[in-house]
Formats: structure tokens, sequence, C-alpha cells
């Protein structure tokens, strides 16, 4: 083939040359020998001028074939290897005659991906049990559209949060959502310490190749806990590779981490940005109300009666994750049916004091009133209640500002504590503290010191 085509010896062309051939070993591993003798090795680099490749096929059918199913991924391996971002062109020879369509083993070959282990969700995660609240809310969006229409629209979809709040959770309900709507689905999920671990036992038995077969031939690629590679190189090498590969096939990629892209330390620059391209949703802390909500599902599961009172006691009182609100019930569930008790507010509580004593919980609206209203000497009710006198709406702006800093909770839920005002008049009470202290320095320490008393640490 070459000694068909002039390839001029610029610098360019040798680096076009020398780039080509680690390119074809790379697909090599990737691809079935019968595709990559007849339409991989055939192509021939012709051309690199500014940002643009031009590879040559012998022939219209391979043109066309390569452009198809290739292009992505023979433009993504080039512009590694070249250390730039190129553009891919793939031209045919012109006079020769067209070629045959391919054989049947080649087509079957093509169509035919490696088995990879079948992954089966946990049940405990679905959708169906996932409570959704503003802290979440941008995340479970994006789960529920890739697990829709998987390749479509986020990808990669890259989640992000504390531990304990639901990430995992979300990955498994993709999976199952997927699954159970087209059930041959082939879908990876591994932490990335199971891909590193997994990597470097290939590496180590020379089995590289087998791996690679194995994590690309999928059609959803779910990655738990991507912060693992901070500083492992090799890994993120390959983790890079795959996601090359399997984003420039449209395949699926759905990617959790502990904090944002951009806070990954020792994370290469180029999986970086790939990572921050399609969706990056973050999942807080949920607030009081949906704290509550998840511990009525929780409840739910467990088939025990909660009241309401003691479902927003614990979400009050018990610190933390989501997890630790899992563990409060499941600990006062099991003892009151040790003991045979009935559960209810009086028997949680002490069971709750004791066991968290030693961790802090979030100051609640009571404390947060109780404070203002010492402070500024306006009683609680007149902060609830109807005056427009200047001081007390003072004081309950400042009162609204603090709750919902603090705690989180929705305009509507504080609104609903402030003497059931409209969620707009607590948004601007809100906006008016928020705003005021931007330029009035004696207000700023106020709140500052109030902030601090009520959260020492
Ligand atoms: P992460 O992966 O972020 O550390 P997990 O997905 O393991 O967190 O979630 C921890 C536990 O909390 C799981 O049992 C999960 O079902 C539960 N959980 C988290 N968020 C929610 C939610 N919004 N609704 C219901 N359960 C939740
Ligand atoms: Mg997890």
């Amino acid at each position: 083939m070459k000694d068909q085509l002039s390839f001029d010896d610029s610098d360019s062309s040798i680096r076009l040359e020398a780039a080509w051939q680690r390119v074809l070993v790379r697909i090599q591993s990737e691809v079935q020998e019968p595709i990559m003798a007849r339409f991989i090795r055939p192509l021939a680099p012709v051309s690199f001028v500014d940002t643009t490749v031009r590879l040559c096929a012998p022939g219209r059918f391979i043109q066309e074939w390569v452009r198809e199913r290739f292009s992505g991924i023979i433009q993504s391996y080039l512009s590694d290897e070249l250390g730039e971002s190129v553009q891919l062109e793939v031209l045919a020879k012109p006079r020769e005659k067209m070629d045959s369509a391919p054989t049947k083993a080649v087509a079957a070959a093509v169509s035919l991906p490696e088995a990879t282990p079948r992954f089966s969700p946990n049940e405990r995660y679905q959708f169906g049990n996932f409570v959704v609240g503003q802290s979440n809310r941008l995340a479970v969006a994006g789960a529920k559209a890739v697990a829709k229409e998987p390749g479509q629209k986020f990808n990669p979809l890259f989640i992000y949060g504390s531990s304990g709040l639901g990430k995992t959770h979300l990955l498994h309900s993709i999976a199952r959502e997927i699954l159970s709507s087209s059930p041959s689905t082939s879908i990876v999920y591994m932490t990335a310490q199971q891909f590193a671990e997994e990597f470097i036992n290939a590496l180590q038995a020379n089995k590289v190749e087998n791996f690679r077969r194995q994590h690309r031939h999928v059609e959803v690629w779910l990655v738990d806990d991507i912060q693992f590679l901070a500083g492992k190189d090799k890994t993120q090498e390959e983790i890079f590779h795959t996601f090359n590969y399997l984003h420039s096939l449209g395949k699926q990629i759905v990617l959790t981490s502990d904090r944002p892209p951009k806070d990954i330390y020792q994370m290469d620059e180029r999986l970086r940005s790939r990572f921050e391209a399609g969706l990056v949703a973050d999942i807080q802390l949920p607030d009081t109300e949906t704290r509550c909500a998840i511990i009525m599902k929780k409840a739910e599961a467990l088939e025990v009666a909660l009241t309401l009172e003691l479902a927003m006691f614990l979400a009050e009182s018990v610190p933390g994750n989501v997890r630790m609100l899992e563990g409060a019930i499941t600990k006062i569930v099991t003892m009151a049916s040790l003991e045979g008790t009935e559960l209810t507010r009086e028997f949680a509580e002490p069971i709750i004091d004791q066991y968290y004593q030693h961790t802090v919980s979030k100051p609640g609206f009571n404390q947060i009133v109780d404070l203002v209203s010492n402070t500024f000497n306006i009683t609680i009710d007149e902060m609830r209640g109807p005056s427009r006198k200047a001081p007390v709406v003072h004081a309950r702006h400042i009162a609204i500002f603090l709750t919902r800093r603090i705690t989180g909770d929705s305009w509507k839920h504080i609104g609903s504590q402030f003497g059931d005002r409209d969620h707009t008049s607590i948004m601007h009470g809100y906006q008016k503290i928020d705003e005021q202290m931007h330029h009035d320095k004696e207000l700023l320490g106020q709140v500052r010191g109030l902030m601090r008393t009520l959260n020492p640490h």
C-alpha cells in the first residue's frame, strides 16, 4: 500500500508515520484479527497538515466502514500519540476496483461482542426507593435520563458528593433500569479500585489484551469512586484510553467521585477535562425534610410503622449522612423489637442521645429563633406573627437567614415555621440580609457572631 502512496519525509510526516504505528498496536489489542487485517492495516497515513490527519483507505467500502465505526477511536488515539488534538479525514484511493462486500465471518466478528461477566445490581438500590430532594435533584434527573437513553444525553455523567449520600445507589439504579428494558445490555459496574487491581493483575500476568477486551466491549460503563485513581498514573492512563474508546463509540459512561473533577488532585488533566465534558451533578447532604422522607422510606422497607413525629425527631437529631440515618433507624427498630416496646419518640430519644452524644448535631429552628429572640429582644411570637414594625421585621429576617444557611431547609418549609408565611416572603427576607451584609460591616459581624454561637465547630 505505502509504496503506491507518496509519503513525503517532512517532520510532520515522520511524526505521523511513527504515531500511526503506535495507534495500530493499540487498536490491534482491541479488535479481532480479521477486522484488523481487512479494515485497519490497509489504511495508510497520507498527510498531517495543520491539525488534520488524512488516512487513505483502499476503496470506498473500507472508507465508509472505517468512518462509521472507527473514526472516533482512531482520531482519539492519533491525538494522543501526536500529543495534540487532531481532526481525521478518511479518503478513498480513487482508481482501484471496488472492494467486495465483507465476508460473513468478518461481519459476524464485528457484531459479536466478547462475553462480559453480567452485572446484577443490588435489589435494594432502585430509583423507586431513592428519595429525591433539593440536595440530589440534578443527580437523579441525570441518572434517570441516562438510564432511559444510554449514550444519548449526558455522556459522561459525573456524580459527586461525600460518602454515604447515594452515589452507589444511583449507579445500581441506572443499571437496573436499563436491564429491565433491555436485559441483554452489557453493563460493567466496578469501583476504580477494582479496575486498578484487575489492571495490575493483568499487567503482571501478561494479559492486558484480555483485560482490555473485557472492559471495552460494553454498552454501559459505570465506575464508582474514581477519586481512588489520584496519583495512580498507569491506571489513569488505562482509564483514559478505555474512556476514549467507549466514548467515541457512543457508549454510556457514568462516573462517581467524592469531589468534583477539578478537586481530584494528581489526576491527569486530560482525564479531568473529559470528566467535565458531559453533565457534572452533585449530591449534597439532604435537608431535614428529605432526611425525614428517607427515614419513612427506610421504615417502610423494614416493615415498621413510624410516626411522623419520631421520623422528624430522627431527621433533626441524627447527624451526618444517609448511611448514619439508616444505622440509627435500624438500631432503634432492633432495640424496640428486642424489648417488645412500641416505637415512640420517648423510647428513641435516650438511645439517640447516648449513641450520638459525642457528635454534634446541627442546630435546628428552635435554637436559632431562641438565640435571635434573646439577641434582639423580640419575642418568638412576634417574629412568627404579622407585625411589620422595623425591629421585628429585621429580627425575623435574620432568623430566616440563619435558618436557611444552617439547616438548608426549603423556603416552603421555613415559611411554615415562620407562621405560615409564603415562600416568596421567606426568600425576600433571606436576600435582604444577604445583600445588606455586603455593605454593612456591622451586620456582617453580627450575623457571623450568631453563626459561631450556633455552630461552634
Ligand atoms: P455513596 O455511594 O455515596 O457513599 P450509597 O449509595 O452507598 O452512598 O448510600 C448509602 C446508603 O444510603 C445506601 O443504603 C442508600 O440506599 C442510602 N441512601 C442514600 N441516599 C438516599 C436517598 N436519597 N434515598 C434513599 N436512600 C438513600
Ligand atoms: Mg459508594
